[in-house]
This record gives C-alpha cells, structure tokens and sequence, in this order.
C-alpha cells in the first residue's frame, strides 16, 4: 500500500528532480505537464498527494486547483517560481495545503510532503487494520490480537512482548513514520524507565525474525533522523 503521489510540472528537468527527491522517500509518483492530464488522471486514480506547479502550458495551476476542489480533498502542495503574496493566499484560499516557492530544495521538498502525509494519513487511517482490510490488501501481515500474535507472510513470528506491541503499533498505521518517542509512548507502560536505544535494539530482532520467515521483503523501513515505519505489501 504504497504511498501515491501526482506531480504535475511542465517542465522535465524541475518534474526530474521533484521525482527523485519523493521516490527517494518510498513515494511512488505519476508525472503529468498539462493541466487537463493531470485533471483526467485524478478522476480515474486515487492519489494521497498532489504536487503542483501553477504556470502550466494549457492553463493555471490555481484553476486546475478550484476543479480539484470541486471533487476531491486530496492534499496539494502548490509549487511554484512565482512568489507573489497574492498567489500564496489565493492558493491556500482555494484549498492548498502548502506552498513551497521555486527554487526549492529537494529535501525540504520532500520533508513539507511527508509533513503533510502525516497529518492526513494519521486523520484517514486512525483505525486499527481490520481484518476485512487485510484479507482485502492481501497484506504480508496477520494480527490476532486475542492471542497476540502476527503472522508474517503466512509465518507465525514469535515475538517478546515488546516486539509485539512496537510491530502492532507500526502495523496500525502502515506507512506512518513513527518517531522513536512516539513508539515509546505507545508501547511501554513507563517510558521514562527505559532509553530510547532499546527501541532501535527491539526493532533490530524484529527485522531478524522477519528475515528468517522471509529474507527479502524487509517491511521494516528506517528514515533516518525521524523514525521506523512497516510496509504491508508490495
Ligand atoms: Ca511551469
């Protein structure tokens, strides 16, 4: 369940950079450069995320924006060399959710989207995994949570309390970045009691057991600086 984001961007070497800095990320990425592609691709797949440059060769970013929002509240992020106050308001008048004014940095880029993404994947996924939601994604993972146990790839894994509770709090929100601290929180009853090391040491057993089930899939994910996140399929 890969995080999909929309780039629309004329120009080929800006839409260039703009990929490689979101792929980078996980992120998988649709490029379109004009405004109506754009609009047709957004009505026909579900996207989490929309990058959007305003001066677009058949027409304005900030109308292709108000048809958008006609339909869909699918995050934006306006992109765009223009810098005028009036631009900025408008846009986020018109329902933007960020404006980033170019030249950018990749990585700032990239951090203000995952911002975002936090914010929105947190209020759209704030339920546990279904059941029905699994068997649907056919995901890699299993919880049965009157017996705390996880299955991993049809494998039961057999897990220490504490890489139970961090594996089932990753899998609540698949994709979700979650700090250290965060994981800390949710997981041990006094988080004061332990050092934030022993996350990373739980986490580190965690992938072996995984690997021994299956040595390639690797779904824990480590951002560096921010935190663990679990991947459920491909
Ligand atoms: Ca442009």
């Amino acid at each position: 369940m890969s995080i999909r984001i929309l780039l629309v961007e004329d120009e080929p070497s800006i839409a260039e950079i703009v990929e490689f800095a979101l792929a980078n990320e996980g992120f998988q990425i649709s490029w379109r450069a004009l405004a109506r592609d754009a609009e047709i691709e957004l009505l026909a797949t579900p996207y989490d995320l929309v990058v959007l440059d305003l001066g677009l060769p058949d027409g304005s970013g900030l109308e292709l924006l108000k048809r958008i929002r006609r339909h869909s509240e699918v995050p934006v992020t306006i992109l765009s060399a223009r810098n005028a106050e009036l631009d900025r308001v408008l846009g986020l008048e018109l329902g933007a959710d960020d404006y980033v004014t170019k030249p950018f940095s990749p990585r700032e880029l990239a951090a203000r989207v995952k911002a975002i993404l936090k914010r929105t994947i947190r209020r759209d996924s704030a339920a546990p995994l279904s059941p029905s939601r699994q068997a649907a994604n056919r995901t890699w993972f299993e919880l049965d949570e009157d017996r705390a146990r996880i299955n991993f790839c049809g494998g039961p894994l057999e897990l220490t309390r504490y890489e139970y509770l961090i594996l089932k709090t990753l899998l609540a929100q698949p994709e979700r970045i979650f700090s250290r601290q965060q994981l800390m929180d949710r997981v041990w009853s006094d988080p004061l009691a332990s050092f934030e090391r022993s996350v990373d040491t739980h986490i580190k057993t965690l992938r072996a057991k995984l690997r021994e089930i299956d040595p390639e899939r690797d779904p824990i994910r480590t951002h560096r600086g921010l935190g663990y996140s679990v991947r459920i399929t491909d």
